[in-house]
Parts: structure tokens; C-alpha cells; sequence
């Protein structure tokens, strides 16, 4: 007799279920696409950005090919270019850069809050110099920072925000939605966000109805006015296909039932993970996070890895390298940021997103608790 055991096996990110939920809404209502061959602009284009645009709370919504375009754009679009300064959080993806420098503006990188590891206005006021235009939060994991406060300190020294929401679609602080509080919300819609295509998308929301038409024009050539070969501006090609419109409206309908499963999630690790071994990021209480990641800190991060890894737990690191201490980042670094720099030795992602199985949390919780190392104070 032998006794079998079954290897448990926790992926990282499992989309195949959130793909399942919209399956056949997507299929019928691209045959209806195939049928029209409206395959850029059109209905599709529009009804979204409307849902959108009322989902988080603001008049307009443009779409966008990617997240990166949606940054870089809206920078083009505010003037923010050769000769600004742009201030950012040096712990983000490496795309919140990129779009300043694709601007042609300068990224100034600032440290963040120890605890939440978001910008505060302690951060920002260290990063601004008297060419700073604009203020990008960033609402790293799914939670915006203390918006009040960034929106205060922002306008006391005369500068724009405009909120990285790419991680952080229905995310809200006070009774307000990412995106919908600073001049724009750019928005990623690449397949493993909370609100993601079968592909690259993105948006920017806005209140302000100038931007917009910029921002349209700026994402179609230039294009102005209903003139096919009327070109107003040096713009792009970085139009939402109307495919993952449709997409992305079925999936918006789910939005906000996926985003209360990975909450219940995360309320597992965080009972049941020990804080001496696994520190989770703090969450404001201002706010509503929505938990694109469950990031925990932890000492000896590489052997704990393989100790999941070898339990069958997949895990991932957002972000091993802050984005000054990168080779075509670091001509802009202007001295150490001890906090982002520590967070990118200590940050682990555990599993998460919204058809993770209670049980399958638990037992990520259990392993941790099992192999992690005790943290140095
Ligand atoms: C994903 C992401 C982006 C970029 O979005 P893409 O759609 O991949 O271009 C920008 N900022 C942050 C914080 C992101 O997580």
C-alpha cells in the first residue's frame, strides 16, 4: 500500500474563470462586431468609455490603446513636455517613468511612506523644484495614497496631479473613485489588472471637457473636427480596438463582485499570516483599496520564494528594482530613496486575484507562516 499524495499547485494569477464569467457575452457580441466590421471607433468604442466614465465618477472617458499611452498622452495633452519636471513615486512599474520621458519631460523620483509605500506630501515636497508641473500618484497594489492631502500640497505649490490608477480600477478614497480626483486618471487595462482586456487597452477619465478633445485627437493622428485628413496636432495611433471594448464592458459589469472576492482574500492573509514573519503593506483608512496585489515584507526573500515555490505556490515580486536604480533611469536619480529602495529587497506578492480558492489562501498563509524567517526590526 502507498499512501498519494496530490500536489497542491497555487498559481500566481489564474484569469481562466474571469475569462469564463464574460465568455459568451464577448463571443456574441463580437459576431455582431463581425457582422458590422466597425473594427476602430464606432458603438462599441463609445458605449464603454460612457460606462466607464459613470463608473468612476467623471463626465468623459477616452480609450487608449495601453496604460503607458494614456500617461504619456495626457502629459502631451496638459503641455507637460521638454523643460518640465514631473514628480513620481520611484516604486512603481517602470512605465510611470517612461511615459514622462516619451513626454519629453523630466522624471523627478520621490520616496514614499514607509508603511503604505505611497507618496505623501513629506515625499512630494522633497522631489518639487520651481520646474515641477505635475504630480503623479501612483496607486501602487489597488490603494490611492492619502488623495487629500496630495491634492492640497499639489495645488498650495501650483502643480497638477494626475493619478497612475493602472492598478487600481473601482479602488476609492473617501467616497470618491481612483482616477476621478486628480486633471486625469490614466487607466491600464493589460490582461492581468483588475479590469483587463484579452490584450493591451487603456483610458484616461477626465472632468475637463478641453483635455478631452485633446486627448482624443492626440490618440488618432491629431485628427480634428469630422475631417478624415484634418490633422490639428502631432498626435499617435493609440485607439482602443472596438474587440476589447466590448470586452472590457462585459467584464466592467463583474467589476466591482471580482474586486469584493479578492477583499475577502485579502482579509484571509491578513488574519492568518504572521506580521513578524510576512508584514502586509498597510492600507490608509481613508480609503478603499482593491487589492491588484497582496504584497507582503519579508527578510530573506529569495529562500522563502523557493520554500513556496517548492510547496507549489507561485509568487511574484512588483518590484525587485526601484525605477532610479535602472540602467536608462539612473541619469535621472538625484540621491538615495532608502524607503523604495528597501521595499524593492522586501516586497513579496502572493497569490491573488478573484477565483482564488478560501482553502488555497489558507494554505498560502500556512506555508508562509511555515518557511518565512522571523524579520530583523
Ligand atoms: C500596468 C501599469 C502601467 C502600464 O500599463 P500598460 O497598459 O502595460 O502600458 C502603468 N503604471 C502602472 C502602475 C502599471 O501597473
Amino acid at each position: 500500500m502507498s499512501v498519494v499524495t496530490v500536489a497542491r499547485t497555487v498559481p500566481f494569477l489564474d484569469l481562466s474563470s474571469v475569462t469564463d464569467e464574460v465568455r459568451n457575452r464577448v463571443l456574441h457580441r463580437w459576431g455582431e462586431l463581425l457582422d458590422d466590421n466597425r473594427f476602430i471607433g464606432g458603438e462599441a468604442v463609445s458605449s464603454f468609455e460612457d460606462r466607464f466614465a459613470a463608473y468612476c465618477g467623471t463626465p468623459y472617458a477616452v480609450g487608449m490603446a495601453n496604460g503607458t499611452d494614456a500617461l504619456q498622452l495626457t502629459l502631451r495633452a496638459l503641455g507637460i513636455g521638454a523643460g518640465s519636471e514631473v514628480v513620481l513615486p520611484a516604486n512603481s512599474f517602470v512605465a510611470t517613468a517612461e511615459a514622462v520621458v516619451l513626454a519629453g519631460a523630466t522624471p523627478v523620483f520621490a520616496d514614499v511612506d514607509p508603511q503604505t509605500l505611497l507618496l505623501t506630501p513629506a515625499t512630494i515636497e522633497a522631489a518639487l523644484t520651481a520646474r515641477t508641473q505635475a504630480v503623479i500618484a501612483v496607486h501602487l497594489y489597488g490603494r490611492t495614497p492619502d488623495m487629500d492631502a496630495v491634492l492640497e500640497c499639489a495645488a498650495r505649490h501650483g502643480v497638477l496631479v494626475i493619478e497612475d490608477a493602472a492598478q487600481a480600477q473601482g479602488a476609492t478614497w473617501g467616497d470618491r473613485r481612483a482616477g476621478s480626483m486628480g486633471v486625469a486618471g490614466c487607466f491600464s487595462f493589460y490582461p492581468g489588472k483588475n479590469l483587463g482586456a484579452f490584450g493591451d487597452a487603456g483610458a484616461v477619465v477626465t472632468r475637463d471637457p478641453a483635455l478631452t478633445e485633446r486627448l482624443r485627437a492626440l490618440r488618432d493622428h491629431g485628427r480634428v473636427g469630422d475631417a478624415h485628413y484634418d490633422h490639428g496636432y502631432v498626435g499617435t495611433n493609440s485607439r482602443l480596438d472596438a474587440l476589447q471594448a466590448i470586452v472590457l464592458e462585459a467584464k466592467l459589469e463583474r467589476l466591482d463582485a471580482w474586486n469584493a472576492a479578492r477583499s475577502e482574500l485579502m482579509a484571509i492573509y491578513r488574519s492568518q499570516i504572521d506580521p513578524t514573519r510576512a508584514a502586509p503593506v498597510e492600507d490608509l483608512p481613508g480609503g478603499r483599496g482593491i487589492h491588484h496585489l497582496a504584497v507582503v515584507r519579508v527578510s530573506e526573500r529569495d529562500t522563502l520564494r523557493a520554500a513556496l515555490a517548492d510547496g507549489g505556490i507561485s509568487t511574484g515580486v512588483h518590484y525587485p528594482i526601484a525605477i532610479h536604480r535602472m540602467g536608462p533611469y539612473a541619469e535621472y536619480a538625484r540621491g538615495r530613496l532608502p524607503v523604495a529602495e528597501l521595499a524593492a529587497r522586501e516586497v513579496l506578492s502572493l497569490p491573488m486575484y478573484p477565483h482564488l480558492h478560501p482553502d488555497d489562501a489558507r494554505y498560502v498563509a500556512e506555508q508562509v507562516n511555515q518557511h518565512a524567517a522571523v524579520r530583523r526590526p
